[in-house]
C-alpha cells in the first residue's frame, strides 16, 4: 500500500494576498493537490508549484461546486494516494470554516494532517477599515459569531439573551442575509440602539467598501445601499473609530482601476506598485518583448565588443536580450572587456549590476537626452559607441552621439511586437478602468492598435505617462495626457499619480 501523503489545512488570510503565512506560502509550494475555496484570491495560487492539480471546492455564488462532504472525501482520497494535498480556506481554517469538520474526517481516515493558522477576517477586515476589536478605553473583550443562523429560530445555538450585553465588541461573519434580525434580537436583549456598528465589504482588497451606522438603522442602510455578503459586522463602541483610524481606503489610488500596459513579464512591478498606493491594476499587455528575429548584427557586435568604448543600455530588455544572447552564443561577461557602461536609468543599472557589472554613467535625467548630457566632460570624439536596443528606437541618442564626433553602432537586440491575445479584452477592460499607464511609446502605438487607432475609448480617462518622449507619442496620436512623470521610472511614475489624485481628488 502507498504511504499516505499529508494534508495542510491552510488559512489564506482574508484576501490581501500578502496575508499569508510564510509557513501557508511554503506548504502550497509543495503541494501536489490545492482544494481551495471560492474567496480565495487567484493571486494566491501563483505560488503552488507549476503542473500542481488546483481544484475548487465551496460555494460559488448559489451553486455547490463541491459540497463539503465531497470536499472531506477528495481530501482523504488524495492523500490515500500518497498526495501532499493542501486544503486552502479563506482566513483561519478554524475559524467558522469547517476546517473542524475537515480535520475529523482526515482522523477518521487515518490521514496525516498538519493545521497552518490564518489571519482570520474577523480581525483583520476590521483592522483594514480602521476598527481595532479591542481598545483599552472601549472595549475589552470581542467575540466572534455566525451570523448564518437565523436568530428567530427557536433552537438557536446562540444565546443571544447572555451574548447582547456580556461582550463590549460583537463581530458577526456571514452575517448580511440575517442582518435585520440580528440588530432587532440584540437590542431586544439590551444593547443599546445606539451602538456604532460597520459594516466592510470585500474587506483587504482594492474593493473594500464600508458602511457605518448604529443598532438601530444599519439594517435599513444596508438594504439602500444595496450592501451585501461576503462582509463583516462589527457592533460595538470601536466602530466609532473608524473615522480616525481609517488608512488604507483612503490612499491616494484607493477605489481606482488603473490599466497596465506593459508587456505581461513586465508588468508585475507596476502592478506591485499600484496596489500598494490603494489602486486595483487591470494588466492588458499591450506588447511582446520577443529576441530580434535577424541577430546577425548583434552577433556581430558581440564577436567584438573589446571593441568598443561604451556599451549603452536603454531598458531592462536591451540588458536581458544582450546578455541571453551573449550566453547562447557562447560567451559571458568577461567578452565586455573594458568598455565602459551606461545605463538609462536605476532599472537598467539594476539588471546590469544583477550581474556582477560596475555602472560609468546613470544620468541625471533617464532620457536619451539625459545620457547626451551625462556624457558632457567625456571625451566622445572618435570613440566607439554600441548601443543594443528595441527595433523601434528613436534616433534620438545616436544622431545625439554622432553629432558629438562618436562612432556609433545600432544593433537591434530584441523586437517590440504586438500582442493579439489582448485584442478581445481591450475594450472592456479599459472601460472598466479609470486610468491607464504608458511606460514607454510602444505601449501607446500598442494599446492604440489594439483600439483600432480609435482614441475614443480613452476620454475621459486618466492618461499617465513615464516621461515626456512617451507623452509626446501619446499626444501625437490624439491623446490628452493627465500626467507625465518627472522621474522617469516606475515608481516615479507611481508617484506622480498618487500626486495628481492627492491634488485633484477625484
Ligand atoms: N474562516 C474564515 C471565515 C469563513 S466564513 C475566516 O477566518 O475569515 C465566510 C465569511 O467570512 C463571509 O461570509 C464574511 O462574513 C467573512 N469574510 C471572509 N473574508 C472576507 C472579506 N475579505 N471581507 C469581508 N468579509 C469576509
Amino acid at each position: 500500500m502507498t504511504r499516505p501523503g499529508k494534508v495542510y489545512l491552510v488559512g489564506a488570510g482574508p484576501g490581501d494576498p500578502e496575508l499569508l503565512t510564510l509557513k501557508g506560502r511554503r506548504c502550497l509550494e509543495e503541494a501536489e493537490v490545492v482544494l481551495y475555496d471560492h474567496l480565495i484570491d487567484q493571486a494566491l495560487l501563483a505560488h503552488a508549484r507549476p503542473g500542481a492539480e488546483l481544484i475548487l471546492g465551496g460555494k460559488r455564488a448559489r451553486d455547490w461546486v463541491l459540497d463539503q462532504e465531497e470536499i472531506n472525501n477528495l481530501l482523504v482520497r488524495k492523500a490515500l494516494e500518497g498526495k501532499v494535498v493542501v486544503r486552502l480556506k479563506g482566513g483561519d481554517p478554524f475559524v467558522l470554516g469547517r476546517g473542524g469538520e475537515e480535520a475529523e474526517a482526515l482522523v477518521r481516515s487515518g490521514v496525516p494532517f498538519e493545521v497552518v493558522p490564518g489571519i482570520t477576517s474577523a480581525i483583520a477586515v476590521p483592522a483594514y477599515s480602521g476598527i481595532p476589536v479591542t481598545h483599552r478605553r472601549l472595549a475589552s473583550s470581542f467575540a466572534v459569531v455566525t451570523g448564518h443562523e437565523d436568530p428567530t429560530r427557536e433552537d438557536s445555538r446562540i444565546a443571544w439573551d447572555r451574548l447582547a450585553t456580556a461582550v463590549d465588541t460583537l463581530i458577526f461573519l456571514m452575517g448580511m442575509e440575517n442582518l435585520a434580525a440580528i440588530a432587532r434580537k440584540l437590542i431586544e436583549h439590551g444593547r443599546s440602539a445606539a451602538t456604532p456598528v460597520a459594516l466592510v465589504h470585500r474587506g483587504t482588497g482594492p474593493r473594500q467598501k464600508t458602511l457605518t451606522g448604529t443598532l438601530q438603522d444599519i439594517a435599513g442602510r444596508a438594504k439602500d445601499a444595496g450592501f451585501g455578503p461576503p462582509a463583516v459586522t462589527i457592533i460595538g463602541e470601536v466602530a466609532g473609530l473608524r473615522e480616525g483610524l481609517r488608512w488604507f481606503d483612503n490612499r491616494p489610488l484607493s477605489g481606482k482601476k488603473v490599466l497596465v500596459t506593459r508587456s505581461r513579464t513586465q508588468a508585475g512591478h507596476l502592478s506591485r506598485l499600484l496596489a500598494r498606493e490603494g489602486a486595483e491594476p487591470v494588466e492588458l499587455p499591450t506588447i511582446e518583448i520577443k529576441p530580434a528575429s535577424d541577430p546577425r548584427a548583434l552577433d556581430g557586435a558581440l564577436g567584438r565588443l573589446g571593441d568598443f568604448d561604451w556599451l549603452v543600455f536603454t531598458s531592462t530588455n536591451a540588458v536581458e536580450a544582450f546578455f541571453e544572447r551573449l550566453k547562447q552564443t557562447g560567451r559571458d561577461a568577461r567578452a565586455l572587456g573594458g568598455a565602459k557602461i551606461c545605463a538609462i536609468g536605476p532599472a537598467t543599472a539594476g539588471e546590469l549590476e544583477g550581474r556582477s557589472l560596475v555602472i560609468d554613467l546613470v544620468p541625471k535625467e533617464f532620457t536619451s537626452l539625459g545620457i547626451l548630457e551625462g556624457l558632457r566632460g567625456e571625451e566622445i570624439k572618435g570613440r566607439r559607441f554600441l548601443l543594443p536596443r528595441a527595433d523601434i528606437a528613436g534616433e534620438e541618442l545616436a544622431q545625439g552621439l554622432l553629432g558629438l564626433g562618436a562612432r556609433v553602432e545600432e544593433v537591434v537586440a530584441y523586437e517590440t511586437v504586438p500582442a493579439p491575445e489582448s485584442l478581445e479584452r481591450a475594450p472592456e477592460l479599459l472601460e472598466a478602468a479609470q486610468a491607464v499607464t504608458f511606460t514607454s511609446s510602444s505601449t501607446v502605438r500598442g494599446l492604440m492598435d489594439l483600439l483600432g487607432r480609435d482614441g475614443k475609448a480613452l476620454a475621459g480617462k486618466v492618461v499617465a505617462c513615464i516621461g515626456p518622449v512617451t507623452a509626446d507619442t501619446a499626444q501625437e496620436m490624439g491623446l490628452r495626457v493627465d500626467i507625465v512623470a518627472r522621474e522617469h521610472t516606475i515608481p516615479g511614475l507611481v508617484a506622480a499619480m498618487s500626486e495628481w489624485y492627492e491634488k485633484e481628488g477625484s
